[in-house]
């Protein structure tokens, strides 16, 4: 854990400052605080220019579910690079990874999503979702079927299709947003609004928000509804187990069509291999991201069920859409071997049946403190919701302000944990080992 002399952090950070307009940022406040450089990493922890050793509670952003330092993964993309750095699979040709990776996803997704779309990231595999759930209500003789329904709090990417599948109200200020077509219902959010209910009976009403939604913008127009199985970036949401089985319920009985989106869910996280897996959900279209390459190198895909993917093929045409880096050969070959380890290293039932609830509680021992309303944990993901008063379940006045505080604060202390409002999130990489999770919630509470 040396210091890395060849990084002269003053240097950096004012380059940063005046050049890298980073994503999510407040710019003012980050010329004011500064930047960390970061320089390297090895297994959960990273360090920065001045040699600190910081504790990756957040694995990047919900990704590096293999862990830092994974020479398999430099050698997969080492190896390929010097075979075929590029070639496009536009115009009638292929390249063996994005075969391969393409079978493999579906052997490794839920039954029934045998073809992949490649994408580079989240918000590109929702973007082509959104024009796939289009294209197929048209090619069904049905193009008023335009809306499609997500939830406040949802997170689903940043371009303007995906944003408009958002729930975040702060995104949808900056740009007159979300884009017509869209429609939000409220989230399977238990501590805030199912107080007096169990959580069987929550999960049943919070799914029905979706059937009153579809009767209020009319049944013939719902295209689809889409969800994360469970809503990381709006603040890990877990939802009963009532609530997908209705929703799903829900779906058929008006022929909309199912979207997972498993970016954060995917490979591993909850426990399964997919959130989908926890909650029995059968999508018609499943996004992925993040954990499918564990973010050694951008790529995504959108897993296509036999409904949307027969009519495509059997009707479809042309389908006038990809990216220049779809199943992008180097982008495959790593991600085929992030599953190979995490198949040869058994992490998912590593995390199904040891870390996970080893994490489970020791994250819930956090919940003596005053200001904590609830710990939430599922697999390897987890939230401390903090509120001012926990007997009422009352949030603080500012809301975010306590939370962006602690985050702060944990940083400070070489932990990483992000706040979402108040609420401090926690997904750290599935190969944690218990010494490390003891760690992570030392610093929490310090
Ligand atoms: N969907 C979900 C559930 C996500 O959590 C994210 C990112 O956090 C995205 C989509 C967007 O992915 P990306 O940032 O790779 O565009």
């Amino acid at each position: 854990n040396a210091v890395n002399r060849s990084i002269d952090t003053k240097t950096y950070q004012q380059r940063d400052a005046a050049h890298h307009l980073h994503p999510f940022t407040d710019y003012k406040a980050l010329a004011r605080e500064g930047t960390r450089v970061i320089t390297r990493a090895e297994g959960c922890h990273i360090w920065d220019s001045e040699g600190n050793k910081i504790l990756d509670g957040m694995a990047g952003l919900w990704c590096v579910n293999v862990g830092y330092g994974r020479r398999e993964l430099a050698d997969a993309a080492y190896k390929q690079l010097m075979e075929l750095p590029f070639y496009n699979s536009f115009f009638k040709t292929t390249n063996a990874p994005a075969a391969d990776l393409a079978a493999k996803l579906a052997e490794v997704t839920p039954a029934g999503l045998n073809h992949a779309f490649f994408a580079n990231s989240g918000s590109e595999a929702n973007d082509t979702i959104v024009r796939m759930v289009r294209h197929y209500w048209n090619l069904k003789g049905q193009p008023d079927r335009k809306t499609i329904i997500s939830r406040e709090y949802g997170y689903h990417g940043s371009t303007m299709a995906s944003v408009s599948l958002c729930g975040m109200s702060a995104m949808h200020g900056q740009g007159d947003l979300p884009l017509p077509g869209f429609h939000h219902i409220d989230p399977p959010y238990q501590f805030r609004d199912g107080a007096n209910m169990t959580p069987e009976e929550f999960g049943l009403a919070a799914a029905r928000k979706l059937e009153a939604a579809i009767h209020h913008i009319g049944p013939d127009r719902v295209a689809a509804f889409i969800a994360e199985p469970i809503q990381g970036a709006g603040g890990v949401i877990i939802p009963p187990m009532s609530y997908f089985p209705e929703i799903q319920r829900i779906c058929r009985e008006y022929g909309i069509l199912l979207i997972a989106d498993e970016v954060i869910c995917g490979f591993g996280r909850t426990g399964r291999w997919f959130g989908c897996d926890s909650f029995d959900i059968q999508p018609d279209l499943m996004p992925i991201a993040k954990g499918l390459s564990s973010g050694y190198q951008p790529i995504s895909a959108v897993m296509v069920g036999e409904r949307v993917a027969t009519t495509f093929i059997e009707e479809g045409g042309e389908f006038y859409h990809g990216f220049t880096y779809s199943g992008h050969p180097v982008a495959a070959a790593v991600a085929l071997e992030n599953i190979a380890i995490i198949q040869r290293e058994k992490l998912v039932e590593r995390v199904a049946g040891d870390i996970g609830p080893y994490f489970a509680e020791k994250l819930r021992s956090l919940e003596d403190i005053p200001i904590v309303g609830e710990v939430r944990t599922m697999g390897l993901i987890g939230a401390v919701e903090l509120v001012k008063d926990r007997k009422n379940r009352t949030f603080f006045e500012r809301l975010g302000a306590t939370g962006t505080i602690c985050r702060d604060h944990c940083f400070a202390n070489n932990l990483v944990m992000r706040a979402v409002r108040d609420t401090m999130v926690v997904s750290p990489p599935l190969i944690i080992s218990h010494d490390e999770v003891d760690e992570l919630v030392a610093k929490a509470r310090a």
